[in-house]
């Protein structure tokens, strides 16, 4: 009896507990669509080299280690080293491509509007504020629209991999500032890359992304 009730423990974790692997989540447009402000050479390169490679490395490093058991936000919030940068820089792309659109929403409305223009005045002293943040930021890294658990918008920027999800702040847009996002395209004029993302950044996403983790 003792055996039979080890072995049904046995099959039961080893059926619930299976090794996962993460896969690279197709963009949600075609690859041409956002020209001319980012073109499809950019998004090949991006989308299929980058944030690929990330997902590939995260795969071979978690194999066989207590991470391959657990969700991709719970090893970003339990890991350091390498194992952090690729488990963050595959969220922090996925995050990225999923709030473009060919034909994106030009302003957001509702609560959301409200509460950028209780902070910034307005979207434009929005975007104003992030771009000198985007231009300011050293090196690689991010630059993000977050929220607190008061809903409270702040403007937040991160070295390299960095998420804000470790300050236990709720990402709701974000701008890649490492060369490889902008560089087919602009050379070493990020100004001109981060103006071209304005244009094809869709505020449904990123109201959608509020009203769910902002709003009270
Ligand atoms: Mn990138």
């Amino acid at each position: 009896m003792k055996t039979l009730l080890i072995n049904l423990i046995t099959v039961i974790m080893t059926t619930t507990t299976v090794s996962q692997k993460f896969s690279l989540a197709p963009l949600p447009y075609y690859k041409q669509s956002l020209e001319p402000y980012i073109s499809e050479q950019t998004l090949m390169f991006h989308h299929d080299k980058h944030l690929a490679g990330y997902v590939a490395k995260l795969n071979e490093l978690i194999e066989g280690t207590e991470y391959a058991y657990m969700t991709l936000e719970e090893i970003i919030l339990k890991s350091d080293g390498a194992i952090f940068n690729n488990a963050a820089q595959t969220w922090n792309h996925q995050f990225y491509f999923d709030q473009f659109s060919s034909s994106p929403l030009r302003e957001p409305s509702g609560a959301f509007a409200e509460a950028i223009r209780s902070k910034y005045g307005d979207i434009k002293g929005l975007k104003e504020h992030m771009t000198k943040a985007a231009l300011a930021l050293f090196g690689s890294g991010w630059v993000w629209l977050v929220c607190n658990d008061n809903g409270e918008l702040d403007i937040v920027s991160t070295q390299n991999a960095g998420t804000p999800l470790t300050d236990g702040l709720h990402p709701l847009l974000t701008i890649d500032v490492w060369e490889h996002a902008y560089y087919i395209d602009y050379r070493n004029a990020r100004a001109e890359g981060v103006k071209a993302f304005w244009e094809v950044l869709d505020w449904k996403v990123i109201e959608e992304r509020y009203n769910k983790c902002c709003k009270r």
